[in-house]
């Protein structure tokens, strides 16, 4: 069984339409999507949510109205400004770090510490095999943690069911969710655009990738809407010797699949499809199953 976790260093390259349609082309697979701050995977997949569980992370203060007596010490004491103060303390949910200090400090014993519900996460099925996903509440930190989560899940699932291939839609950025990510992956897809900030983010992503020393290859999508940028992407992935699994162009054939809310090679075998498709063929001799 083989990992690939696409990821593209920033938001808006096309990585989710890709992750969709190699989830079609990966036979037997898994797919996870750990963009869990703005999932949307399930979009394109339409999965049937076969079961639903609560994501329990952290804690935040509570103030036991009855027994606080106003005095003002949690207040003066909270480093993240959480606690204001009337005849008795207010917390607020969203401020509050759970650093405890508080609930210490407290002479009445009026403040208890409560684990947070941040999010839920879902065991699916989807006409192309099982997904796991999930979605943290607004507002709510730990997403690195739910990350892990989805991958630990897909991971167990896969292994129950000898499946050959884990399909990863990874976070965006360079942050805490994208490295919890990178744990178990066999090879990173990078998704790039060809621009400047297209060819900044890949240069920061194929650093983290050398740092947790997981292989990368990489794919420039749209790649004919700014030849020359381009090939300068091409020159650096040569002089690093990183593999260009594919250049995909632009086709108004992937909006419209977006649109029509399906995978791109569910939609039609165009241009871009049939780059998608060798590709694929280019990462199984990367990484054979
Ligand atoms: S320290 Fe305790 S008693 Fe004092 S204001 Fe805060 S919650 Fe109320
Ligand atoms: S737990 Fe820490 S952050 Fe939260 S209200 Fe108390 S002192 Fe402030």
């Amino acid at each position: 069984m083989k990992e690939i976790l696409v990821l593209s260093g920033k938001g808006g390259t096309g990585k989710t339409t890709i992750t969709a349609s190699l989830a079609i082309l990966a036979e037997n697979s898994v797919l996870a999507d750990c963009d869990v701050d703005a999932a949307d995977l399930h979009l394109l997949m339409s999965p049937q949510v076969k079961e639903t569980n609560e994501f329990w992370s952290g804690v935040t203060a509570r103030v036991d109205q009855d027994k606080c007596s106003g005095c003002g010490t949690c207040a003066e004491l909270c480093r993240f400004d959480a606690i204001s103060m009337d005849e008795r303390a207010e917390i607020d949910h969203f401020s509050c770090e759970g650093c405890t200090v508080c609930s210490v400090f407290c002479p009445e014993e009026a403040i208890s510490l409560e684990p947070n519900l941040s999010g839920e996460w879902y065991k699916s099925e989807t006409k192309y095999g099982p997904m796991i996903h999930a979605a943290i509440h607004i507002g709510e930190e730990n997403s690195g943690k739910l990350v892990s989560l989805v991958k630990r899940e897909a991971r167990e699932l896969a292994e129950k069911r000898k499946a050959n291939w884990i399909i990863v839609d990874g976070p965006p950025g360079i942050g805490c969710p994208v490295i919890a990510s990178f744990s178990g992956a066999d090879l990173v897809l990078g998704v790039t655009e060809p621009t400047g900030s297209g060819l900044h983010d890949l240069k920061r992503l194929i650093d983290l990738a050398h740092h947790f020393k997981t292989d990368i290859c990489v794919c420039i999508n749209k790649w004919d809407l700014n030849k020359e940028f381009s090939d300068e992407i091409e020159a650096y992935l040569r002089q690093e010797g990183i593999p260009l699994v594919a250049k995909v162009p632009f086709d108004k054939g992937v909006v419209e699949s977006l649109v029509a809310g399906v995978p791109l090679l569910e939609y039609n075998q165009g241009l871009a499809a049939k780059a998608v498709k060798e590709m694929w063929s280019r990462i199984k001799a990367l990484v054979p199953a």
